[in-house]
């Protein structure tokens, strides 16, 4: 070895630190330095947290179930919330911001991050309810003094109307349009569209929405689960629905606690007035953190500019292979569908004659569930439910051979 490869090798052997902190320090934490100097080659193993807490986690072949944690985030979503957590903003301003860049986007007027489309709709009719009157933003829930009306579709009334309620407003129930028109009082607040249950009322959007114009009342609509497709993001605003609320952790795989609130600016900035930094309001617990508003951020972003055609041929590819093995076994009978509305993707409905395939259909969801690895799907008595927009791809080969395994076995 020459003298000078020699030196080399003697100078990358010495400890950087020891050099410059001087032999007192290092000797008392050199044990320290070494296995700080041993990082970049050897990472230390990573926690699996949901291990350690003796949780199971699962390939989740239902969907995007909020019971089920929603969606998976993508790696630059997590990578803006990580970014996030690194340095302090100003929690306002940067909902200004942010708001400004998705209402640019989305084509809008405004926007904001919500807590969910809960929290957009509970802020959303605050908004409406009190405008800019910070002793009304105060007064919540109570609600004298106020409009405190919000007209439903009976069909639409399920148990997202609570969001409503949360603000100290009243539903108030109506079937047809007449109906509606009938219940128009001095104390209506809103009219409030489901989306999910277009096809159950009697109101179809256009009308809901000339209605509330006719009569000088704002309308909100609840989309929360309808991405797929992505012309929803921008259709509802533009329709002329005043306010128009999304889950950030359905189909747009964002945080699963973040949502958006779109539409008029006038609402949504009235609406900013019950959110967090401000204290003394009913939305002081709808607080979206600076990490999550990033995430929701990067996570529309990247929805948008995805290939959605592809994305739909593979949802369509994944459902085919998993309905096909299913319907070699004998006496299995399938159905591919596509929801109208909410969840609108690719969806397999498996059925058999238990009389032919001797397993009720929870006892196959539970084999699927406790089998290796786990498999969660939805179904009921009469059928078992598949989708596979939420799996990782490769993962509906080990749902359709699982399928198969435990039908052919019963
Ligand atoms: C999921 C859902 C909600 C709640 O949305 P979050 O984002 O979980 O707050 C509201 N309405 C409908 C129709 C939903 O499907």
């Amino acid at each position: 070895m020459s003298s000078r490869r020699k030196a080399l090798k003697t100078i990358s052997a010495l400890p950087l630190v020891g050099g410059m902190l001087g032999p007192s320090i290092l000797g008392a934490t050199s044990s320290k330095v070494a296995s700080k100097l041993a990082c970049p080659i050897t990472e230390p193993l990573k926690r699996d947290f949901f291990k350690e807490l003796g949780i199971r986690t699962f390939i989740n072949a239902a969907g995007t179930y909020t019971s089920m944690t929603g969606s998976l985030m993508h790696k630059e979503v997590t990578e803006a919330i990580n970014y996030g957590a690194t340095e302090y903003v100003n929690l306002d301003e940067l909902h200004d911001k942010v708001g400004d860049r998705i209402a640019e986007l989305l084509d809008c007027e405004y926007a904001t991050v919500s807590s969910g489309c809960f929290g957009a709709m509970t802020i959303g009719l605050a908004g409406v309810m009190c405008g800019t009157d910070t002793k009304k933003v105060a007064q919540l829930p109570d609600t004298t003094g106020i409009k405190d009306e919000v007209i439903v579709q009976e069909a639409h009334a399920i148990g997202y109307t609570h969001a409503l309620i949360n603000t100290g407003a009243k539903i108030v129930s109506v079937k047809t349009a007449k109906d509606l028109e009938k219940a128009i009082t001095k104390n209506t607040a809103m009219l409030w569209y489901l989306n999910a249950n277009t096809d159950a009322g009697d109101i179809k959007w256009e009308e809901f929405v000339a209605l509330g114009k006719k009569h000088n009342i704002p309308t909100f609509i609840d989309c929360a689960a309808d991405v797929p497709p992505v012309d929803n993001l921008f259709k509802f605003t533009k329709m002329g629905f005043d306010l128009v609320a999304f889950s950030g952790g359905k189909g747009i795989r964002g945080p699963q606690s973040a949502g958006l609130l779109l539409g008029k600016r006038k609402y949504i900035e009235a609406a900013r007035l019950h959110t967090p930094p401000r204290g003394t309001t009913i939305a002081r617990g709808m607080k979206v953190n600076k990490e999550e508003v990033l995430g929701m951020l990067v996570a529309l972003e990247l929805y948008l500019g995805r290939d959605h055609d592809k994305e739909w041929e593979l949802w369509e590819n994944q459902i085919k292979l998993i309905s096909d093995s299913a319907k070699s076994v004998k006496g299995v009978e399938t159905k591919i569908h596509v929801p109208p509305y909410a969840n609108h993707v690719p969806s397999l409905k498996i059925h058999w004659d238990e009389s032919v395939v001797k397993i009720s259909k929870d006892e196959m969801r539970k084999q699927l569930r406790d089998g290796h690895p786990s498999i969660e799907t939805v179904g009921n008595k009469k059928e078992v439910g598949i989708t596979t927009w939420m799996m990782e791809p490769g993962q509906e080969r080990i749902v359709a051979s699982r399928v198969k395994e435990i039908l052919e076995n019963a």
